[in-house]
């Protein structure tokens, strides 16, 4: 377990992530509450949430929403990436799971957030490596029944492929909270073209920008690629500023969609 994420709080906020409402929601019963008012449900006999598996295509907030779960929560994020744990030699990868394990609860309260979970619970199938597989498996959901002992573990895990994922793990008392994070539609992009520019308050853009006409154009744009195009806008505004000293600038870029967008910089930040 060589290269795994170090737990800390994250900055992420709900505010930094647009859109995706239903599943801040969600997050907010599921595993958030659990988290704020441990205490109460453990005296309601309500017990402490299973494991949140969040799946969608790439680039849509699955990452930023664990990390403002954590922030929101005031509590460490310990990020792991599936493939990091996996080891060819017998026994080590699941004596790496057994570590993720024992770090989380040293800096408990904690949340886990196993990214690429698919890669540690590929569905399971006959043959030598699946085999391998399979007590990966069984290793994560054995730390995760320890979790009666309460050691203020939270799991989420994420995937862009559930189809190829263990049915085991999904089962009842296991991760069983499925939360679908799509691409965002018409108002979720505009929300994160909202939650990147200050809730259009940043300084440095035009009056005339109008982020709902842009989201317009970006239909079939992922999170990230939100993300990017006003990355890339500034970027460009910036090297107008340093270079040619213009008042402002424009820029396009298209996606697979091959659709034409617009973001106007002032010059000025
Ligand atoms: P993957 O499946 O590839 O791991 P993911 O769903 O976990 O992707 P994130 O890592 O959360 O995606 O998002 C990638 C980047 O895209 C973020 O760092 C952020 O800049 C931007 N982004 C994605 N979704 C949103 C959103 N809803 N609001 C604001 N920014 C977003």
């Amino acid at each position: 377990l060589k290269r795994e994420g170090f737990p800390t709080v994250p900055e992420i906020t709900w505010q930094n992530i647009g859109g995706l409402e239903d599943i801040k929601k969600e997050l907010r019963e599921k595993i958030l509450e659990p988290i704020k008012f441990s205490k109460l449900h453990e005296e309601f006999g309500a017990s402490r949430p299973n494991g949140i598996l969040m799946w969608g295509p790439p680039g849509c907030g699955k990452t930023l929403l664990a990390k403002a779960v954590a922030n929101e929560a005031g509590i460490n994020l310990l990020p792991i990436m599936g493939p990091e744990l996996l080891n060819m030699y017998q026994g080590e990868s699941e004596r790496a799971v057994r570590e993720v394990f024992r770090r989380a609860r040293n800096v408990a309260p904690c949340v886990i957030f196993f990214d690429e979970f698919d890669s540690l619970c590929p569905v399971r199938t006959k043959g030598a490596e699946s085999g391998s597989k399979t007590t990966i498996v069984n290793t994560l959901l054995t730390e995760m029944n320890g979790f009666a002992k309460r050691e203020d573990v939270y799991v989420i895990a994420a995937t862009n492929r559930p189809d190829i994922l263990d049915p085991a793990v999904t089962r009842p008392g296991r991760f069983d909270t499925l939360l679908y994070v799509d691409i965002p539609d018409h108002l979720g992009r505009i929300s994160i073209f909202q939650a990147r520019t200050k809730n259009g308050t940043c300084p440095c853009l035009a009056d005339d920008v109008n982020l709902e006409e842009i989201s317009r154009v970006c239909n079939n744009f992922s999170g990230a690629d939100c993300d990017q195009l006003v990355y890339l806008a500034s970027k460009e505004a910036i090297r107008e500023v340093i270079h040619s000293g213009e008042n402002a600038t424009e820029i396009e870029c298209s996606n697979e969609e091959a659709t034409t967008k617009r973001l106007v910089h002032k010059k000025h930040f």
